[in-house]
């Protein structure tokens, strides 16, 4: 069997659809961002440079563990962070990488969001770190944002953007939407005032509620 054969077509679709759903719900635009999606030999990706709103299946890059591309196509310059997150994660079966607004004016300011709502909890902690600076596409940015996701599913990166990784592709990208939410809404209070603050015992009683809450990530 061909390694091609080895990746569902059905897998290529839905990672395209979520492509284009990322651009549609706001969170990407042009060619910022891209998603991923685990496969039985590595991970599908979308491609390096192209409009995120036009992706179709064919589009979709099939790489393995190694970094290796399995067939033509130049997958997104992310792809490392994408990998990392599949080696660290055995859960994580979608990625979503997005340059959208407010993460991005939060992540400019190398700010954390602390636990100023419960919902912050749904990353998996008390807080959603950001990630040092690293330029894009490199070793480096991909260190740095495994370290922000230690023991969370979403992270903001600083002077860029956001990641989330899901156990599912919808999963993926309801987290990196709510964090984007979540940024915005953090920057809303904070032009008001200091937002008070949840205690960690509050958000450790939030975390152990969300163990059974609903489909969430
Ligand atoms: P790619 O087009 O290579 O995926 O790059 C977009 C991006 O968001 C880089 O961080
Ligand atoms: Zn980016």
């Amino acid at each position: 069997m061909s390694r091609t054969a080895l990746c569902a077509p059905n897998l290529r679709m839905a990672l395209a659809g979520l492509a284009r759903e990322s651009v549609h719900c706001g969170l990407n635009q042009g060619t910022s961002g891209n998603v991923s999606a685990r496969s039985s030999e590595g991970f599908l990706i979308t491609p390096s440079g192209q409009d995120m709103a036009t992706l179709t299946a064919t589009d979709m890059v099939a790489m393995e563990m190694n970094g290796e591309v399995s067939e033509t196509g130049r997958p997104s310059s992310e792809w490392r962070f994408h990998r990392d997150i599949y080696a660290a994660f055995p859960e994580a079966e979608a990625v979503v990488h997005a340059h959208s607004p407010f993460a991005v004016a939060l992540a400019c300011l190398r700010r954390d969001i602390p636990p100023f709502h419960y919902m912050v909890a749904m990353a998996g902690g008390v807080d959603i770190r950001c990630a040092a600076y690293a330029t894009f596409g490199t070793q480096a940015l991909s260190d740095a944002v495994l370290a922000a996701l230690r023991d969370r599913r979403a992270c903001l990166m600083a002077n860029h953007g956001l990641v989330a990784w899901g156990r599912s592709l919808p999963a993926a990208l309801a987290l990196a939407r709510e964090v984007e939410a979540l940024s915005g809404q953090y920057l809303n209070a904070c032009q008001v005032g200091q937002p008070v603050l949840l205690s960690e015992a509050e958000m450790r009683e939030v975390l152990e509620k969300f163990k059974d809450y609903g489909s969430r990530a």
